[in-house]
């Protein structure tokens, strides 16, 4: 039997995610002030507060409604260019996943795939930019090698928050082509793009978030019944 993702287990992500950088203005802060406009903490924070304002009407959603709605809150929260590209990046995935609760994480892939597509799209934008691309695209492609290889989920979840984590830290040494850095005389090499890091530590949740269930999944199948899922 299949490890399969349910939209309850999405919404425990969002939760987590929007703590994850409730508690990091700080930094986050400071990393958009060295080389943006300062505004990213505030503008991704405002997004997960709002969603997290409506738990009780996203758990009853399905899959495709669940992304389309996410979408529409994350791009009618005034703000950054984050905002629209989160926001069109949902709205895309939202329209390739299935209706129901539960999917494998060969659909979870591609909803992530959609994402990665539209946002560089809009965005005009390639990995090596030193956007949040710098992020998702190398998470996208460890997801897409890890399913290849027929991997168990724990691993594919660990392989996916890696290379999602070990991207952000790369657009260090990065010249902006998008965004506000690409602005500044020095393009900000040195500095770690914002957009980056927010997106690997959301990586890194839903990653960890799967995990935990993948966890007690692992253990009945085994035993050749399955107690969760
Ligand atoms: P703004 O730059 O409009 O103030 P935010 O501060 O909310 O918006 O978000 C900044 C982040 O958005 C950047 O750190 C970068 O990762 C991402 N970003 C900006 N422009 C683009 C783009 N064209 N493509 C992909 N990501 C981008
Ligand atoms: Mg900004």
């Amino acid at each position: 039997m299949e490890f399969l993702v349910t939209t309850a287990d999405y919404v425990d992500f969002i939760l987590n995610a929007g703590k994850k950088i409730a508690g990091e203005k700080d930094y986050i802060s400071s990393l958009d002030a060295a080389t943006g406009d300062g505004d990213h903490w505030v503008n991704i924070n405002m997004r997960f507060e709002a969603l997290a304002g409506m738990e009780a009407t996203l758990r009853g959603m399905g899959f495709s409604a669940l992304f389309k709605k996410i979408g529409l809150t994350m791009m009618s929260r005034i703000g950054g260019s984050s905002g629209i590209l989160y926001g069109g990046a949902y709205q895309a995935a939202g329209k390739i996943l299935p209706e129901g609760s539960g999917i494998p994480l060969t659909d979870l892939y591609q909803a992530m795939d959609a994402m990665l597509t539209d946002m560089m799209k809009r965005g005009h934008a390639q990995p090596g930019f030193k956007t949040m691309i710098d992020a998702l695209y190398p998470a996208v492609a460890a997801f897409r090698e890890s399913l290849d290889k027929h991997e168990e989920p724990l691993v594919l979840l660990k392989n996916l928050k890696q290379a999602a984590l070990s991207g952000a830290e790369k657009t260090r040494g990065m010249e902006a082509v998008k965004g506000r850095a690409s602005y500044q005389k020095d393009k900000g090499v040195g500095h770690l793009d914002p957009g980056a890091v927010t997106m690997a530590w959301q990586i890194e949740c839903l990653s960890e978030t799967l995990a935990a269930k993948a966890g007690n999944y692992e253990k009945p199948m085994r035993g050749g019944e399955r107690k969760n899922g």
